[in-house]
């Protein structure tokens, strides 16, 4: 299972084009609100469409469950590599 297109391009302007994390382990403040790259090619400012519950646990591919992160933040995430 993968978000549509379409979910991610609205995850993305909900999000403003940022990281929505806010996860503890991450060593930002409570956000990390860091700025991406709408075109994902520059390599430090690259995102992934993030399953907030994995489709694993039963999470659905809809925008509620879409989250925009960059990659370190996502490699933080516990289901990483699962989405
Ligand atoms: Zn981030
Ligand atoms: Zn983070």
């Amino acid at each position: 299972m993968a978000f549509s297109q379409e979910t991610i391009n609205q995850a993305w302007r909900k999000a403003d084009g940022r990281c929505e994390c806010s996860l503890n382990k991450c060593r930002h403040l409570s956000k990390c609100s860091k700025e991406l790259d709408p075109q994902n090619k520059i390599e430090w400012k690259k995102w992934h469409a993030h399953h907030k519950v994995s489709p694993d646990a039963g999470g659905s591919d809809n925008l509620d469950n879409c989250q925009i992160l960059c990659v370190e933040c996502h490699e933080n995430t516990d289901n990483y590599g699962n989405n």
